[in-house]
């Protein structure tokens, strides 16, 4: 989708196929260097005129965006669904909270206001939040609606345009909100899609000449390729990236409140989630009841397409369930206990023709690769510790840092394990607070680096000009 329209390519297409049934769903152009040529001076070209429109004329169009994603939703839930595979349920809250975006930062478009900074009488200095530019949006395929729209709203808002790379896997609701995006009035241009190959498209993208900033979402390994694109152009870059992210459980918790919770922040699409709460650490005292609670949890998990809205949905590929059976099969010869699953979810697979995995439950000594490697899958690795020095030092042991949460009934334990915890967000006595738009979201550690979502996220499609006066 370049400049307002669709459009095939010289390289032919791809396919995008249905994780649940392993089938096509659509044939998507694999763009080229040229369409990315065409794409970058497209925006830059419509950036013209996009950062000089009035800030509440961009609101309007935004907020025209959110209503449009929102009239639209069960069409663009279906498709989500049916190209992630999550279940509906949750593709719809996808969708909602894609719109959301739009509504939040609509309102954000006509308050960029700068300072004025006092020099006494011989100056005048004041500063302006000017849009940076052509922003590179570089795009996972587990949440494509959620977080293509949490970097395309801000960057608009801010009066940047955009070129969206979408993953391969899941590319077909970013291409329909682009299309929404027209009819709601924005202007071609603003928004293009390029589909295609990461080696090729999204490279080719990173390391344009014409994009002045990246966001990207992704894995560590290829994060750290774009960052090196980036420098060499010298552009800002943000880094979305894994997590393995703990729930550290006390031993006076409320078990009712947080056994549901910790279950779900595992099977929310299929454990493929940047912020799944993949460990569980748990002290000694409770570990028994708490596992036993969690395991019957997953056990019961129902797992069916997405659009039958189970529990649980297939993984997105072959190639991600092979990676998932290969982290639990290390897991096995480590001499690690798997409580329940462990393995490809075999009835369903035949039944339905995809990739289906059972939510599995894994107890672990702390140093065990299951316990500090991403996994990507309904896999949660569970730990026991003694005291709350522990719990920290476990909570820390792994190269990531995105999200955290603390159980405890105890006010001072609860703040102090907060604050050392590393990572970018710590909930107490919950997971997760709906979409999360308002909250600001990023990594410590290689979990990445900027944030994205709140009143921070558009900062990173802004630049401060000073402007300094003689008067005297
Ligand atoms: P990936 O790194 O393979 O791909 C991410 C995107 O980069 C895709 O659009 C892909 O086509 C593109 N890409 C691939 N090679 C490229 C290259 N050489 N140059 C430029 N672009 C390239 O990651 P994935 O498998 O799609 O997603 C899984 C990973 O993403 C996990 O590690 C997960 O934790 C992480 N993730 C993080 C967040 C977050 O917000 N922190 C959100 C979702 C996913």
């Amino acid at each position: 989708m370049i400049d307002g329209e669709r459009r095939t390519s010289a390289d032919g297409s791809f396919r995008t196929i249905d994780p649940a049934s392993n089938t096509t769903l659509a044939e998507v152009a694999k763009g080229t260097p040229q369409d990315v040529n065409d794409a970058v001076s497209s925006s830059r070209d419509a950036l013209r005129v996009w950062r000089r429109t009035k800030p509440v004329e961009r609101a309007r169009i935004l907020d025209g965006i959110s209503k449009a994603v929102l009239a639209h939703s069960e069409e663009l839930a279906r498709l989500e669904s049916l190209d992630t595979g999550k279940p509906l349920t949750q593709a719809r809250a996808d969708v909602t909270v894609a719109a959301r975006y739009f509504e939040y930062y609509a309102g954000l478009a006509d308050k960029l206001v700068g300072l004025s900074i006092p020099l006494g009488d011989d100056f005048l200095d004041y500063t302006l939040r000017e849009p940076i530019g052509v922003s590179a949006q570089i795009v996972a395929w587990n949440y494509p609606m959620q977080i293509g729209c949490r970097g395309i709203a801000p960057a608009l808002a801010s009066g940047s345009t955009v070129v969206v790379k979408p993953a391969s896997e899941a590319p077909l609701s970013i291409l329909r909100l682009a299309e929404l995006a027209l009819d709601a009035g924005l202007p071609r241009g603003v928004m293009n899609v390029v589909t295609g190959p990461g080696a090729t498209v999204g490279m080719g993208l990173a390391s344009h000449p014409g994009i002045n900033q990246i966001t990207f979402t992704g894995s560590v390994d290829v994060g750290a390729v774009v960052m090196g694109a980036a420098a060499k152009n010298c552009v800002p870059v943000v880094l979305e990236l894994g997590g393995k992210s703990p729930n550290v459980v006390f031993a006076d918790a409320d078990l009712d409140l947080a056994s549901p919770i910790i279950a779900k922040a595992i099977l929310q699409n299929a454990g493929q989630t940047c912020s799944a709460g993949s460990r569980l650490l748990v002290q000694h005292e409770i570990a028994d009841e708490l596992l036993e609670r969690v395991e019957k949890l997953l056990s019961s998990a129902t797992i069916a397409p997405g659009l039958e809205d189970p529990d649980i949905g297939p993984l997105i590929s072959k190639r991600q369930l092979d990676l998932v059976q290969g982290h639990v099969d290390q897991a096995k010869r480590d001499g690690v206990e798997i409580i329940t699953g462990g393995s490809e979810s075999a009835e369903a697979s035949e039944r339905y023709g995809g990739f289906f995995y059972s939510p599995t439950l894994a107890l672990a000594k702390p140093d065990a690769a299951i316990v500090r490697e991403e996994v990507f899958g309904p896999v949660l690795a569970a730990t026991t510790f003694a005291d709350e020095d522990e719990a920290i030092g476990f909570a820390n042991a792994t190269d990531y840092g995105l999200v955290a949460g603390v159980w405890t009934k105890d006010i001072v334990r609860a703040h102090t394990v907060a604050r050392e915890i590393e990572s970018g967000q710590v909930y107490i006595n919950g997971y997760g607070a709906g979409g999360g738009v308002e909250l600001p979201f990023g990594g410590y550690k290689k979990s990445g680096f900027g944030r994205e979502k709140s009143l921070e996220g558009i900062g990173s499609y802004l630049q401060t000009k000073n402007v300094c006066v003689r008067l005297t």
